[in-house]
């Protein structure tokens, strides 16, 4: 925005302090200074991040007619509106997976809000990248912006009718097989590394283990990953806290003794 020769302001607002928990972050962008403090309520444009989200009304509330709904989700989501909008869809997940290994899709997802948007030139994008990012990481993220750029799709959509109001989004199935991954990683912050807390460990079972993820997803901390060989869990910010064990379908995690 800046570099287009615009005013910025953007802020988030957090729920719950838990990992995968909904973040809602605003964005307004301005030709005048912005002098405006509060949350966005009727916003032009709605990004969603993780598609699971559609589930909520909230999600899309006060999306202005005419509006933009910009979602990562690797098929045409379904989508309840009271408004037409205009809505547009990328699998940001499958193009940052694709050039990092990881399914990290702020940049591939920034790449196809600048083309359905237009508001923002693609050249002012990758200079930010450039900018913003680590040289190494760079050219990863301008790819990823740009394959995104070029896979976005757009649809009009019409404002839904009362009995699908009534009825919700309730066509997620596609979804059950889309593992949806946190898409930031622990690291060391202020508190310094929180594995030291554990006072029991969890313990996976590899061959009992179906694959199915639910850990991965339900861990706060976002410290379990699929793997080709499996579960790993990283023990350096593993709190011990036990939900993965619960969660699990078929008890394939249990908790035990710490280092045993
Ligand atoms: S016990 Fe399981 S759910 Fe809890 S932090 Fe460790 S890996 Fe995550
Ligand atoms: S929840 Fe249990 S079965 Fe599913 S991937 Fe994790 S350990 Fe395996």
């Amino acid at each position: 925005m800046l570099k287009d020769g615009k005013n910025a302001q953007a802020f988030p607002e957090f729920g719950p302090e838990r990992r995968g928990a909904p973040v809602r972050s605003y964005l307004r962008i301005d030709d005048q200074p912005i002098l405006l403090r509060t949350p966005v309520t009727a916003p032009d444009t709605v990004v969603v991040m993780d598609a699971t989200l559609l589930e909520r009304r909230d999600t899309v509330l006060g999306i202005k007619p005419g509006g933009l709904l910009l979602v990562n989700a690797p098929e045409r989501p379904p989508v309840v509106v009271s408004v037409p909008v205009r809505m547009a869809w990328v699998d940001a997940m499958r193009i940052s997976a694709s050039l990092f290994g990881k399914q990290i899709p702020n940049t591939a997802m920034l790449g196809a809000w600048c083309r359905v948007d237009g508001i923002v030139g693609q050249a002012a994008i990758e200079a930010a990248i450039r900018e913003w990012f680590p040289a190494k990481h760079a050219e990863k993220n301008i790819e990823a912006a740009r394959r995104a750029w070029d896979a976005v799709e757009v649809a009009e959509l019409e404002a839904s009718s009362a009995s699908d109001t009534a009825k919700g989004s309730s066509a997620f199935a596609f979804l059950d097989d889309y593992p949806i991954i946190a898409t930031a990683f622990p690291g060391e912050g202020g508190a310094g590394r929180t594995g030291s807390w554990r006072i029991s460990d969890p313990v996976v079972d590899a061959q009992r283990c179906v694959r199915c993820g639910r850990c991965v997803t339900a861990c706060p901390e976002g410290v379990v990953a699929m793997t080709e060989d499996g579960v790993t869990i990283d023990l350096t910010y593993c709190k011990g806290c036990g939900i993965c064990a619960v969660e699990c379908p078929v008890q394939a995690i249990r908790s035990g003794e710490v280092g045993a």
